[in-house]
């Protein structure tokens, strides 16, 4: 084993600035406290050595075959959104942010495609392709993700329900391997049977594989109509077994999310954003698109009448911009508003079959009072991704932690036993690798290890995430 890395030597930083430029590497002190961190510092804090900003394949090529010579470990950095403590230099080393590399190119109509740099944002690709008359669905919450974090993290997001995830839209990856080697995964072709499918591995590999340099995201047509409803309900039970039904209707709605009005109040007292339904405790936020007027009154028919069947107090139809964008508004704001409300949060991002959904929730309650941690359960209630989130409430350092760890033990075990995962959408990274090798076993987890080593036999490529670099000895 490599290990320990190398320090990057002034003879280092000299050779990154030959093939890059001196205004784009930064060293100790110049480097920004928030690269020390994603949006998850209590996943870990790390100072990089240097910092480097790549505007080219070509770049990245060149950082990597130096790093992978003199053994010195580089971190990818997207835009920092991540929920897993990924993008962080645990070992030290190299950050190498591709922020700079965001050109997005013209939409390629005939194949229904577009090509981009990682750095592009997700907003900015959804909005280029949008004005071309196509759509490209994946909508995880934070939509100032850099596209290549999402691709490379498999994001999921609010429309998983109807349109899939992340991994479903790319069509071709251009990567530098960690020797620098600079190679592409399929190609802008809708099947490809020739080979093991590397570009599905590589996505959602979490930085550990190899740099993500340029993606070809397959396009769709957009719908012609897009409503929100909003179902309230009183109890919890009753608005959660609502959507394995609401599945089970003829037109899948895009988007289903869970929230409790303890977390609204949240949202209101905190970021004084008001969620504009007064009544009710347990909330289901549910969105059709169809392509016409009548299939969408069939869909708002069809989901009122199963609500009110199961016991909603009443469902408001959104149909003003106005009301659509205070009901997401609100769903966006959850975890800036549990951040400005409890000092301390931890975050499961478990799954589980949709029909433990339920099951799931009063566990996660019942488990939450055990350990007097309170637990809102809340989001992709639709996928089975239910987030549910831990905050601190007036416990010591000493017992937060001790009660906290114990307390995702137990969710993660229900979420086991059910059937579950333990992610759905943001992944091992740093902040669940202890849970990891427990969760998928031993041979899986060698599984991972060779693959990992099949690619970076040196371990140089974010080392520590996903899996420990010292388990490697095992
Ligand atoms: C408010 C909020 C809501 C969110 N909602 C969702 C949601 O609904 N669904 C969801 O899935 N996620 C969600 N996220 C998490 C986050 O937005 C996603 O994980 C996103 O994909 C990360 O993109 P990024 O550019 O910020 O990546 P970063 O955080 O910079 O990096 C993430 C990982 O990818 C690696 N990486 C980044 N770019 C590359 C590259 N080009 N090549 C190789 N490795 C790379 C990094 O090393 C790191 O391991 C949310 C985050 C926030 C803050």
């Amino acid at each position: 084993m490599p290990f320990p890395y190398n320090k990057v030597l002034d003879e280092d930083i000299k050779k990154i600035i030959s093939v890059t430029d001196e205004k784009r590497v930064f060293v100790g002190d110049e480097i920004r406290e928030e690269f020390y961190h994603d949006e998850m510092p209590e996943y870990g804090m790390y100072a990089p050595e240097v910092y480097v900003e790549a505007i080219s394949t070509k770049e990245v090529s060149e950082i990597m075959k130096l790093c992978y010579k003199r053994n010195i470990p580089v971190t990818v950095r997207g835009a920092g959104t991540g929920l897993a403590g990924g993008a962080t230099c645990k070992y030290g080393g190299i950050m190498l942010s591709i922020m700079q590399m965001n050109k997005i190119y013209e939409v390629d109509k005939e194949n229904m495609s577009i090509t981009v740099q990682p750095g592009a944002l997700l907003c900015d690709v959804a909005d280029v392709v949008s004005q071309a008359g196509l759509f490209y669905p994946p909508d995880p919450g934070e939509r100032t993700a850099s596209i290549g974090g999402t691709v490379i993290t498999n994001a999921g997001g609010m429309k998983a329900v109807r349109y899939g995830v992340t991994r479903d839209y790319v069509r071709c990856l251009e990567a530098v391997l960690p020797d620098g080697e600079i190679v592409r995964f399929s190609s802008n072709v809708v099947k490809n049977t020739t080979g093991f499918d590397i570009k599905d591995l590589v996505v959602g590999s979490e930085g550990t594989l190899c740099v993500v340099t340029e993606i070809t995201l397959k396009l769709i047509m957009p719908p012609k109509i897009s409503r929100t409803l909003v179902m309230a309900f009183d109890e919890i039970e009753p608005c959660i077994e609502t959507v394995p039904k609401l599945l089970q209707q003829a037109f899948i709605p895009t988007a289903i999310e869970f929230l409790e009005r303890e977390l609204l109040e949240i949202v209101e007292r905190c970021l004084n954003k008001p969620f504009p339904v007064v009544e009710g405790k347990s909330f289901l936020i549910v969105m059709y698109d169809a392509n016409n007027q009548e299939e969408m009154d069939f869909c708002i028919e069809r989901a009122c009448n199963l609500a009110i069947e199961m016991g909603a107090l009443d469902v408001k139809i959104c149909n003003t911009q106005e009301r659509i964008a205070s009901v997401w508004s609100v769903r966006a704001s959850i975890l800036e508003g549990m951040k400005a409300d409890s000092d301390a949060q931890e975050e499961c991002d478990v799954v589980v079959p949709r029909a433990k959904i339920a099951e799931f929730v009063k566990s996660a309650k019942k488990i939450g009072q055990k350990y007097s941690i309170r637990v809102i359960v809340c989001g992709h209630a639709g996928d089975g991704n239910i987030h549910t989130e831990l905050l601190r409430q007036n416990l010591s350092d000493e017992v937060w932690e001790k009660n906290t760890k114990e307390c995702l033990r137990e969710l993660y075990q229900k979420s086991k036993e059910l059937g579950g995962q333990l992610s759905g959408e943001h992944g091992i990274g740093n902040g669940r690798i202890e849970q990891f090798e427990e969760f998928i076993g031993q041979r899986i987890y060698k599984l991972h290890k060779d693959i990992k080593l099949a690619f970076d036999e040196k371990l140089i490529l974010n080392p520590g995430k996903v899996i420990e670099v010292e388990h490697y000895d095992k």
